[in-house]
C-alpha cells in the first residue's frame, strides 16, 4: 500500500510517500522557520500564504523523490487537525483536489496520531499496546496506545505545552526562536544543578503536567539577577530549566509505566528530539527493563512521513473521508469527524 501524505498544520509544508506504513520512500519538508524568526514565533497569516506557495512543489517533489507516479498511490492522506485553521486548510484543500481529480481515496489524519506513529517508521517491531509521551509545541500528553488508532490520554498539561515552555524561556533568556533546539545546544555548556527550579505536581491528577509555574520561576530568577546587577549565566539557566522539565516528564512516565504495567515506552513530538531528554529516558527505561522507542529527530518535528505512517493503519481500519472533509483546529485525539 502506497500512501501520499500531506502535512501543513503549522509552519512546515511537507509531503511524503510511505509504503505499508513503515517504509519512507520520500520525505520532503519545506520549513518556514526562517520566515517567522524575526517575529519571534509563527505568524498564522504568513504561514498560510507560504503553504499555498509551496504545497504543489513539495507534493511533486515527494512523488519524484520516491520515483512514483500519482496513479500508483492507494490513498491520499492529510492532516486535518489540530493546528492553525488557515494552515490546515491549504493541505486539506490540496489533498481533496488531488483525490477528486485522481479518484484515489482520501484519509484525514490527526496530527498527534501522526507524531505517535513516527515511532513505527524506524522501529519495525513496535506495535501497540504501549505508553507514549507526546511532547510538542502545542501538546504534552501521556497516552496509552491501546491499538492502532485507539488512544487513551491519561495525562495532559494544565497550561503550557513542553515545547511552548522551551520557546518562551528561550525568548526570555535571549536565545530567540525556535527555543527548543537552542536551549538543547547551550545547555550542554551549562550546569543543570546550578539553579533549583520547581517541579510542579498537579494535586488531583497524578499524570498531568504544569509548566507555566516553571516558566514564571525562570522569569523571576532573571528579574532578581537584574535587580542585584548580576549577569545571569545563560547556559546554567537553560540547563537547569531543561532538567526541571525533563525530571517531571520522566517521573510521570515511569510512574505510569509501573502502574499500568507496560513494558514498551515511546516518545514523540518536537521536544522528543532533545538530546538530554533522550539520554535521561534511555537510562530510566534501561534501569527498569523497559524497551524505549524514539523517532530520529527529523521524524520528531513536523513532517509528512509520520502522517503516512498513521494513515496506513487508518486505511487498514477502513477509514475513508469524503470531499466534505474540513480542517478541525481543535480535533481531539481518537475522535473521528
Ligand atoms: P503540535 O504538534 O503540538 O501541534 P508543533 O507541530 O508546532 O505543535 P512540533 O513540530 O512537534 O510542534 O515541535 C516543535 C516544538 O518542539 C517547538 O516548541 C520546539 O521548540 C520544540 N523542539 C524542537 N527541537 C527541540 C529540542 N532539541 N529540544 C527541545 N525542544 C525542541
Ligand atoms: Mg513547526
Ligand atoms: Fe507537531
Amino acid at each position: 500500500i502506497y500512501i501520499l501524505a500531506i502535512e501543513s498544520s503549522c509552519d512546515e509544508t511537507a509531503a511524503a510517500v510511505v509504503k505499508n506504513g513503515r517504509e519512507v520512500l520520500s520525505n520532503v519538508i519545506y520549513s518556514q522557520i526562517a520566515l517567522h524568526t524575526e517575529y519571534g514565533g509563527v505568524v498564522p497569516e504568513i504561514a498560510s500564504r507560504k503553504h499555498i506557495e509551496k504545497i504543489n512543489q513539495v507534493i511533486e517533489k515527494a512523488l519524484a523523490d520516491a520515483d512514483k507516479a500519482l496513479t500508483q498511490m492507494d490513498a491520499i492522506a492529510v492532516t486535518y487537525g489540530p493546528g492553525l485553521v488557515g494552515a490546515l486548510l491549504v493541505g486539506v484543500s490540496a489533498a481533496k483536489a488531488i483525490s477528486f481529480a485522481s479518484g484515489i481515496p482520501l484519509i484525514g489524519v490527526h496530527h498527534i496520531e501522526g507524531h505517535i506513529s513516527a515511532n513505527y517508521i524506524e522501529n519495525k517491531e513496535l506495535d501497540p499496546p504501549f505508553l507514549c509521551l507526546v511532547v510538542s509545541g502545542g501538546h504534552s500528553h501521556l497516552v496509552v496506545v491501546k491499538d492502532y488508532g485507539e488512544y487513551e490520554i491519561i495525562g495532559r498539561t494544565r497550561d503550557d505545552a513542553a515545547g511552548e515552555a522551551f520557546d518562551k524561556v528561550a525568548r526570555a533568556i535571549g536565545l530567540g526562536y525556535p527555543g527548543g533546539p537552542k536551549i538543547d545546544k547551550v545547555s550542554r555548556e551549562g550546569n543543570p544543578d546550578a539553579i533549583h527550579f520547581p517541579r510542579a505536581k498537579v494535586g488531583d491528577a497524578e499524570y498531568d503536567f504544569s509548566f507555566s509555574g516553571l516558566k514564571s520561576a525562570v522569569l523571576n530568577y532573571l528579574n532578581s539577577c537584574q535587580m542585584k546587577g548580576e549577569k545571569m549565566a545563560v547556559a546554567d539557566v537553560a540547563a537547569s530549566f531543561q532538567k526541571a522539565v525533563i525530571d517531571v516528564l520522566v517521573d510521570h512516565s515511569m510512574d505510569a509505566l509501573a502502574k499500568y504495567g507496560y513494558k514498551k515506552f515511546a516518545i514523540a513530538g518536537g521536544v522528543a528530539s532533545n538530546s538530554s531528554l533522550r539520554k535521561t529516558f534511555e537510562e530510566a527505561c534501561a534501569k527498569r527493563g523497559i524497551a524505549f522507542y524514539h523517532p530520529s529527530p527529523v521524524y520528531c518535528t513536523d513532517n509528512a512521513a509520520m502522517i503516512g505512517a498513521a494513515a496506513y493503519y487508518e486505511y487498514q481500519n477502513g477509514v475513508r473521508h469524503g470531499f466534505d472533509l474540513n480542517a478541525v483546529p481543535n480535533l481531539k485525539l481518537g475522535e473521528r469527524i
